[in-house]
C-alpha cells in the first residue's frame, strides 16, 4: 500500500488540509494576540494615568497644605505688616518645621510684596536645615506675573533643573516652586508670598516608571522633563525638546501609538503632559511569547496532521486502489464485450442511439450510419410482425428475449438471439439495451435441416413444425389459419415423357413459382413427391382460396421450358380451435382429392368446393 502513489497523494491532501486549517488558525490567533497586546497596553496606560493622578494629588496636597497654612496665619499677617521680631522668630520655626516635614521640601522662602526674599531656608547635603541669609533681599520674581484665583490659590513655576545640594557635583535635580500669597487681614491686598521649592525627582520617577510603557513628561514649552528611560538608567534630565521624530522612526510611530495625557494639578502649567507608548521591550517580549506559543501550536498540529494523514489515507487509498482494479477489469470486459458481444442501444421509440464495434462489424453499418435510424431497418422482413411480441413485453416494462432475422448493409442475412432490456429513469423507460449473440451459423444449419434439397422449400419436418406453431398461436390469440395442399396433375406423365430428371427440374421451377406467388407470411413447403403445402397464418378460407387461385392461375399460365404447360389441383382447409391438425390436413387432402375428381386444375374447399376450372393445356 505504501508503494502506491495514491496513498502518498491522500497523505499529502490531508497534510495540505491540516496546513490550511493551521494557517487560518494561526492567522486568527495572531489577530487575537495582537489585539490582546494592544488591550493590555491600553490597560497599562490607564493604570499609569491613575497612578500619576494619585501620586500628584498626594504630593501637591502634602506640599500645599502647610504652605497655605502658614500663609493664612495671623502671625504671618502681622509680620508682613509690622515685621515684628517675635512673629519673625515664630515664622522661622514654622518654616524650618515645614522644610523638615518632607524630603521633597527643598527650600522655603518668604517674600515681601515686591517679591524680594525675607526669610530663606534650605536643606543641605546632610539633610540639615540651613538659613540662606545670602539670598535675603534678592528679588525672586515679579509679582504681577503671578495670578491667583479662589479656585487656584497657589502658583506653580516651571519645573527646572537646579543645583543638587545633596550631591553638588552630580546632575541637577528637577525643582518646581509653588507660591501662595499672604492677604492683608485675610482679604483684598497681597502683602507678601510664601514659596516652597519641591524636589520633583521622586514624583517624576513615579510618573515615568512603568515596565510596559515608554513615558515622557513634557512641559508646556515642549521640553522633556523626564522619561522612563532616564528613570530606569539614572540618565540626567534631558534638556531636550520633545520631538516625536526624535524618539520614533516614522515606522514606529504608526505601530507604537502615542497617548497624550494632560496633567491638571498644576493650574498655571496646563502644558505639563505625559506621553506614553508601549515599550519596545514589552512588545518584543510579548511577541516572542506569542511566537513561541504559535510555534508550539504549529508543531503539535503539523505533527498530528502528518500522523493523522498517514492513518486516514489508508482507507481511501485502499478504496481507490480497489476501484482502479475493478475499473481496469471492467474496461477489459468492456473491450471484450465491445469486440465480441453485439450491443445496440435505442431510445424508447426504437431509434438507434448507440451500437458497439461488434454490432457494427456484424451489421456492416457504422455507429454514425445507424444513429437516429429505426432499429427495424436491420430487419430482414420488415413489417412481418416479428417484433410484435417484443414490443408487447417491452411496453409492459419487461425484458424480452428472442430471435431477430436481420440483413446487413451489404444484404447478408444474419440472425441474432437477443435480450432487450428496458432501462428506467424516474419511473419512465429511458432507453433499451439489446445484447445479442450471433446465431447466423447455427441458423443456417437449422435452415438447411429444414430445407427440401430438391425444391429449396421447407421440408415435411419443417412444415409439421410450422403447423404446430400456427396451431399454438391460433390457440393463444384465438386466431385461425388455412392450409393449402397442392398436387401436380398427371405428373407421372411428365416423368414418363421427359424422364425423372426433367420431372425434378419442373418441381424446382414450380417451387420458385410458389414462392413468388405467395405472401411473405405464408409458409411454403414440399409435403412429399409432387405435393406441396402452403400454410397461411391468420387467413380465412376465402382469403386462402384467393391465394390458391392465384397460384393455380400462375402455374396454368406459365410455360415450363422443358415441358410447356402443367396444371395443379389445390385443396384447402381452415384450422380453427375445434379441430385437430390431422383433421385439418385430412380436410385439405379431401378437397384436393375432390379437385382431382372433378377434373383437376382447380381449387376445392368446404365453402366453394370447386372455385374454378381452366382449360388444361399440354404440349404433348
Ligand atoms: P394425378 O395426380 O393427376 O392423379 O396424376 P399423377 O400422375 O400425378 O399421379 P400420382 O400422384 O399417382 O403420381 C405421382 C408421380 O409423381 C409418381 C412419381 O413418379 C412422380 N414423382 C413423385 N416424386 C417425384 C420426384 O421427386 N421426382 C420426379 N421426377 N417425379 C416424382
Ligand atoms: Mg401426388
Ligand atoms: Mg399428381
Amino acid at each position: 500500500m505504501f508503494k502506491e502513489r495514491i496513498y502518498w497523494k491522500f497523505s499529502a491532501y490531508f497534510l495540505l488540509f491540516g496546513t490550511c486549517v493551521l494557517s487560518i488558525a494561526l492567522f486568527l490567533l495572531n489577530q487575537h494576540a495582537q489585539s490582546y497586546i494592544r488591550h493590555s497596553v491600553e490597560e497599562s496606560t490607564q493604570f499609569q494615568h491613575r497612578r500619576i493622578d494619585s501620586a500628584l494629588n498626594y504630593m501637591v496636597e502634602a506640599a500645599v497644605q502647610p504652605v497655605v497654612g502658614i500663609a493664612d496665619s495671623m502671625e504671618m499677617n502681622r509680620y508682613l505688616q509690622a515685621y515684628d521680631e517675635e512673629d519673625h522668630a515664630t515664622l522661622n520655626r514654622w518654616m524650618q518645621s515645614i522644610l523638615a516635614a518632607s524630603v521633597s521640601h527643598y527650600r522655603i522662602e518668604l517674600y515681601d510684596e515686591s517679591g524680594a526674599v525675607r526669610i530663606s531656608y534650605f536643606t543641605n547635603s546632610y539633610q540639615h536645615i540651613r538659613q540662606d541669609k545670602s539670598s535675603h533681599g534678592i528679588q525672586r520674581f515679579v509679582p504681577s506675573e503671578l495670578t491667583f484665583t479662589p479656585s487656584h490659590p497657589v502658583y506653580f513655576t516651571q519645573i527646572i533643573g537646579a543645583q543638587n545640594y545633596l550631591f553638588p557635583d552630580g546632575p541637577k535635580i528637577q525643582v518646581m516652586e509653588m507660591i501662595t500669597p499672604v492677604y492683608k487681614n485675610g482679604h483684598g491686598k497681597i502683602i507678601g508670598y510664601v514659596g516652597m521649592f519641591i524636589n520633583m525627582t521622586p514624583i517624576l520617577n513615579v510618573m515615568t516608571s512603568n515596565n510596559n510603557l515608554d513615558l515622557y513628561v513634557v512641559d508646556k514649552d515642549g521640553m522633556i522633563i523626564a522619561t522612563s528611560e532616564q528613570t530606569k538608567h539614572g540618565i540626567p534630565t534631558l534638556q531636550q525638546r520633545f520631538d516625536l521624530t526624535d524618539i520614533h522612526s516614522p515606522d514606529q510611530l504608526s505601530t507604537h501609538e502615542l497617548t497624550r495625557y494632560q496633567v491638571n494639578y498644576f493650574n498655571n502649567h496646563q502644558g505639563i503632559a505625559v506621553y506614553s507608548r508601549a515599550a519596545d521591550s514589552y512588545i518584543t517580549t510579548r511577541t516572542k511569547e506569542l511566537h513561541h506559543y504559535l510555534f508550539n501550536i504549529v508543531l503539535v498540529v503539523l505533527g498530528f496532521s502528518i500522523i493523522f494523514g498517514f492513518l486516514v489515507a489508508i482507507g481511501p487509498s485502499r478504496t481507490v486502489s480497489r476501484l482502479k482494479r475493478v475499473s481496469k477489469q471492467r474496461n477489459q470486459y468492456m473491450k471484450i464485450m465491445d469486440k465480441y458481444v453485439p450491443v445496440l442501444q435505442t431510445d424508447p421509440y426504437g431509434h438507434v442511439t448507440h451500437c458497439n464495434s461488434a454490432f457494427s462489424i456484424l451489421s456492416g453499418y457504422s455507429e454514425e450510419e445507424l444513429r437516429g435510424q429505426p432499429a427495424s431497418i436491420l430487419s430482414f422482413n420488415r413489417g412481418d410482425g416479428q417484433s410484435k411480441d417484443m414490443w408487447d413485453a417491452l411496453r409492459r416494462h419487461l425484458p424480452w428475449q428472442g430471435e431477430f432475422h436481420n440483413v446487413s448493409k451489404t444484404g447478408r442475412e444474419f440472425w441474432l438471439f437477443s435480450t432487450v432490456i428496458p432501462i428506467h429513469k424516474r419511473g419512465k423507460i429511458d432507453h433499451y439495451i439489446c445484447v445479442s449473440t450471433d446465431k447466423t451459423e447455427k441458423k443456417k444449419l437449422e435452415l438447411l435441416a429444414e430445407m427440401d434439397s430438391l425444391t429449396e422449400l421447407y421440408n415435411r419436418a419443417k412444415l409439421d413444425k410450422c403447423l404446430i406453431q400456427e396451431q399454438e398461436r391460433a390457440k393463444r390469440y384465438g386466431t385461425y389459419f388455412s392450409v393449402i395442399l397442392l398436387d401436380v396433375d398427371f405428373f407421372k406423365r411428365v416423368n414418363d415423357t421427359y424422364g425423372h430428371l426433367t420431372g425434378d427440374k419442373v418441381l424446382h421451377q414450380l417451387a420458385i413459382m410458389l414462392n413468388k406467388n405467395t405472401r411473405v407470411i405464408d409458409e411454403v413447403g414440399r409435403w412429399g413427391g409432387e405435393e406441396f403445402m402452403i400454410v397461411c397464418p391468420e387467413t380465412s378460407l376465402d382469403e386462402a382460396v384467393s391465394v390458391a387461385e392465384k397460384v393455380r392461375i400462375a402455374v396454368e399460365r406459365y410455360v415450363f421450358p422443358e415441358v410447356g404447360y402443367i396444371t395443379v389441383s389445390l385443396g384447402i382447409a381452415l384450422y380453427d380451435v375445434d379441430k385437430t391438425l390431422e383433421q385439418t390436413i385430412d380436410e385439405a387432402d379431401k378437397y384436393l382429392y375432390e379437385a382431382k375428381k372433378l377434373g383437376r386444375n382447380r381449387v376445392a374447399s368446404r365453402e366453394s368446393k370447386v372455385t374454378s376450372i381452366s382449360v388444361r393445356r399440354y404440349r404433348t
